[in-house]
């Protein structure tokens, strides 16, 4: 593949880089090659760089934990995650009382915020990544869906890549929501274009000077196309070849085999 690695060489001028994490900077704990070494040259080239994820199991704090112990540099300015839209939602609607189909982690960082939660009385369910789900729950949250009250999501992703293989992610359990209350949430994280504009709005970079990287073509390539900045599909992660040929409008501007292919660009 060292023709599609040639044409990267371009995506030096960009000022901006963003990044998907799971399944493109790591699998699990497990960092691919060249992480460390990019984020390092990015920064002594004082380009901006920015951590992404949908992933909204872990609240901000632990996210910021995990990261560090890869020693990927992280702070609360570079990373974005799929709860953070949607806690802006939330507050701007002046919504207090939640119902958070999330871990304890998550939970924490809501109270944190000011909500107060409630599987009972909530004006508003929230799906997150929720990997202590319970039957109870589901059956609480099926009750409230079906009268009607407010859906919303972080994110929808089908699956979550691991080490050993996928596992269900929040996507799978609106789905199986869905199949009792016929109801599916509004989306705040990837896709949604915002989760990118609003940063580049803030730090004033316009969208063609920042390139998105991402393992998936449902959401990282299509967000980094909606806002109009360049993606590059990295295939270490959900996407193959095959499913960049068959897709007729979530077309990456690059592919490469890994993160690592950009190091090489960039020493
Ligand atoms: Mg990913």
């Amino acid at each position: 593949m060292s023709s599609i690695n040639k044409s990267i060489t371009e995506l030096r001028r960009k000022k901006v880089f963003f990044f998907d994490l799971d399944g493109t900077l790591y699998l699990g704990n497990k960092l691919f090659d060249g992480v460390i070494e990019l984020i390092k040259a990015l920064k002594e080239q004082g380009k901006r760089y920015f951590f992404l994820s949908n992933n909204s199991s872990k609240s901000t704090s632990d996210y910021l934990k995990k990261l560090n112990k890869l020693n990927l540099n992280a702070t609360r300015e570079n990373i974005i995650l799929s709860q953070h839209p949607t806690i802006s939602y939330l507050k701007k609607n002046n919504y207090n009382t939640v119902f958070l189909l999330g871990n304890e982690s998550l939970k924490k960082e809501f109270i944190g915020e000011g909500f107060t939660l409630s599987e009972s009385n909530p004006e508003i369910i929230v799906l997150a990544f929720d990997q202590e789900l319970t039957y109870n729950r589901l059956t609480k949250a099926s009750y409230l869906l079906q009268k009607g009250i407010p859906y919303i999501a972080t994110h929808l992703d089908d699956k979550c890549p691991t080490e050993n293989g996928f596992i269900p992610d929040a996507g799978g359990i609106a789905a199986l929501l869905y199949k009792t209350a016929e109801r599916m949430p509004v989306v705040f994280g990837k896709p949604n274009k915002e989760m990118l504009l609003f940063k580049l709005k803030e730090i004033k970079v316009k969208p063609q000077d920042a390139v998105m990287f991402g393992d998936r073509l449902y959401t990282d390539i299509k967000m980094g196309l909606d806002a109009g900045i360049t993606t590059c599909c990295v295939l270490s992660g959900e996407t193959t070849l095959e499913m960049i040929n068959k897709s007729k409008s979530e077309k990456p501007d690059f592919i490469i085999n890994g993160i690592w292919d950009v190091l090489e660009i960039f020493s």
